[in-house]
């Protein structure tokens, strides 16, 4: 068989994975959107056993075949040298971890998801602590089966942010870290804190959906090929670049809520909307990473909707859903959106508090899977790193250690990611600016030229490069915290009055 046909053969196989991918995606699209309560059982069992049909076709005796053809041929296309990578990857994380370890492992995760709920709910970490202490325990043993070269932790992190290590991870969110607790002290002792009292309102949903739906084609996104729904929490998927769909709820007394929401989803929703077609069969059809994924996110809901530009141009539209607003500047808008305050819950925090959200999961993650902290020492460890970089305590359980879903669900390793796409974010904002005047077209209103820069550069690669080699493609250089810190330090000294 020579290689063309041969090509064929393996881009019909990683089809069928995409084809099964896609429609599992839609039944869980309509879980979250659709599904009545007495529905959820019954979609659960649909989910698993396609799940089940999922984990047959990934580890079938022709993927390991593939592989070792592909491995033999001399790859020079990136898009071949991608398809190997990732099937790989794939192949080797379920055939190395026993069927019935992952079994128990999905058991044990459904099972703690709903324990770490009630938890939360009532306050009792005691109540929860065995089910951490169990999954933390897998993910050691997980590790055991997979393999690392210098940190356990490397392991975990590769799953969500692909060649991603704890040695560079502690270097840049150390560092990072640093000049944070910097820029907040300064903040507090020099700066004018904004006045937000303009926007107590009542905002209607309606109202909002149509403003959002506003930025959302000023964004680029194509209504044509995507949709907008409500669900519990916003997220965004994919069922091919022609069927990319966002999500939203609606608080009636603060809209800036969905506001920003929708510019993130719609931001997740550019990337995947922007995928090239011939990317379909590679197994390459997707964002690279989480990290890459939310620095398309961030981008737009801070760097550009947190922007002086942007509120210089879309004020108005917003004064036209809410006369309430009318008496306002667009500069009393960028400087309530900039606002800071060190807060005890990760989703509410701001650009500047967030990243330290993240680095205090990032070092509890690292410790649980290199036996440095038990469980029972847990809740004050966290307790005490809250204390330390944001100068606040938490008084209960659940707006401390309990507040995140991710630990439940088995997502250890995935916190850094959020983080990592803010620094990605700034370091692209800082390329794109030197071959156009973000700013100006920001207070034209003219996003195409911002949305193209990010399609050709980012977004029609889909999988194709690793996180590492894009941003060295798009930026010339390796991942660098200082835009972050530098991009923030400007702006917030102009809002907080800093000269
Ligand atoms: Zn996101």
């Amino acid at each position: 068989m020579g290689f063309e046909e041969k090509m064929q053969e393996i881009k019909g196989y990683l089809r069928r994975i995409e084809l099964l991918g896609n429609a599992m995606g839609v039944l869980n699209w309509d879980l979250e959107v659709n599904v009545p309560p007495g529905g959820v059982k019954g979609r659960a069992e649909v989910l698993g056993y396609l799940s089940g049909e999922m984990y047959k076709l990934i580890t079938a005796p022709e993927a390991g075949e593939y592989i070792a053809w592909l491995e033999q041929q001399n790859l020079t296309d990136p898009v071949h040298k991608g398809m190997l990578r990732e099937m790989k990857k794939s192949y080797e994380r379920l055939v190395k971890i026993p069927a019935d370890r992952f079994v128990a492992f999905s058991r044990l995760t459904s099972e703690a998801q709903a324990v770490w709920a009630e938890s939360r709910r009532r306050n009792d970490y005691e109540m929860f602590k065995p089910y951490l202490k169990q999954i933390m325990d897998f993910e050691k043993e997980f590790v055991g089966y997979l393999g690392y070269k210098q940190n356990k932790y490397d392991t975990l992190l590769d799953q969500y942010e692909p060649d991603m290590t704890t040695a560079v991870l502690d270097k840049v969110f150390g560092d990072l870290r640093d000049k944070l607790v910097e820029l907040l002290t300064e903040l507090r002792e020099r700066g004018k804190a904004p006045n937000n009292d303009f926007l107590k309102g009542h905002y209607p949903a309606d109202k909002q959906k149509a403003l959002n739906r506003e930025v959302l084609k000023l964004m680029g996104f194509d209504f044509n090929r995507g949709r907008v729904d409500i669900s519990a929490h916003p997220f965004t998927t994919s069922f091919f670049n022609g069927d990319v769909r966002i999500t939203n709820r609606y608080d009636e007394e603060y809209f800036l809520s969905s506001f920003f929401s929708a510019m993130h989803e719609g931001g997740h929703a550019l990337y995947e909307q922007d995928i090239s077609d011939e990317l379909y069969g590679t197994g390459l059809a997707t964002g690279v990473s989480m990290g890459i994924h939310e620095s398309q996110s961030r981008f737009y809901e801070n760097m550009i909707g947190r922007s002086k530009g942007f509120w210089e141009y879309f004020f108005p539209t917003v004064v036209k859903e809410f006369p309430n607003l009318s008496s306002a500047r667009p500069e009393d808008m960028y400087k309530a959106v900039n606002t800071v305050e060190p807060s005890l819950i990760r989703t509410e925090a701001d650009e500047l508090t967030y990243a330290m959200h993240i680095i205090i999961r990032y070092e509890m993650e690292k410790a649980f899977i290199n036996d440095e902290i038990t469980v029972d020492e847990a809740p004050e460890v966290w307790n005490e790193k809250y204390e330390k970089y944001l100068g606040i305590r938490p008084k209960d359980y659940s707006s401390g250690i309990l507040q995140d879903t991710h630990w439940s669900g088995g997502m250890v390793g995935y916190f850094p990611s959020y983080a990592l796409g803010n620094l990605y974010a700034a370091q692209f904002l800082n390329a794109m600016k030197k071959d156009m005047d973000v700013e100006e077209l920001l207070r034209e209103g003219n996003l195409e030229p911002i949305h193209q820069w990010l399609k050709d550069k980012v977004h029609k690669h889909g999988a194709v490069y690793t996180p590492s080699e894009l941003v060295e493609m798009v930026t010339g250089e390796p991942l660098n915290p200082q835009y972050f810190v530098d991009y923030l330090a400007a702006k917030l000294r102009t809002v907080y009055n800093i000269d």
